[in-house]
């Protein structure tokens, strides 16, 4: 959880439009944009507005309804974006990966109906 007074996060910004991002999803409690650094041919972060959760560990203990919507959304974009196939990855933790402690998913997929969700076609994160 965010301690109170910090920075707010780089996710925080691009909510309140202080940063750009090319956002392709948003609703009352979340919102979807593409990654600035993508790993795999469609990579799109999907985000809480609040960011009183730093990671998915912290969201599904504290609104696992808002985790839902997230995945329901997630598999929205994929559903416009990759035929419906995707890999949802929510790095937890430094040592895992993770950059920005606002909890995020990144939505990874491949456009191309032949291509296949396999190591080959998509970075791992
Ligand atoms: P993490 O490493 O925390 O799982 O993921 C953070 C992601 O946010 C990274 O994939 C990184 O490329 C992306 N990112 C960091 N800063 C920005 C930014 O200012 N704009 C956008 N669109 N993506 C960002």
């Amino acid at each position: 959880m965010s301690s109170p007074g910090a920075e707010p996060s780089i996710f925080s910004r691009i909510v309140a439009r202080e940063i750009p991002a090319t956002i392709v999803a948003e609703n009352d409690h979340l919102i979807a944009f593409e990654d600035i650094a993508p790993q795999a041919p469609v990579h799109i972060v999907i985000t809480t507005k609040t960011a009183e959760y730093a990671n998915v560990v912290e969201l599904a203990a504290g609104d696992p309804t808002l985790l839902a919507e997230l995945v329901r959304m997630a598999s929205t974009i994929a559903d416009e974006r990759t035929q419906g196939e995707f890999r949802l990855v929510f790095n937890s933790g430094a040592a895992a990966g993770q950059t920005v402690f606002h909890v995020h998913a990144h939505v990874m997929g491949v456009r191309d109906d032949s291509a296949t969700l396999g190591e080959g076609s998509l970075g791992s994160l």
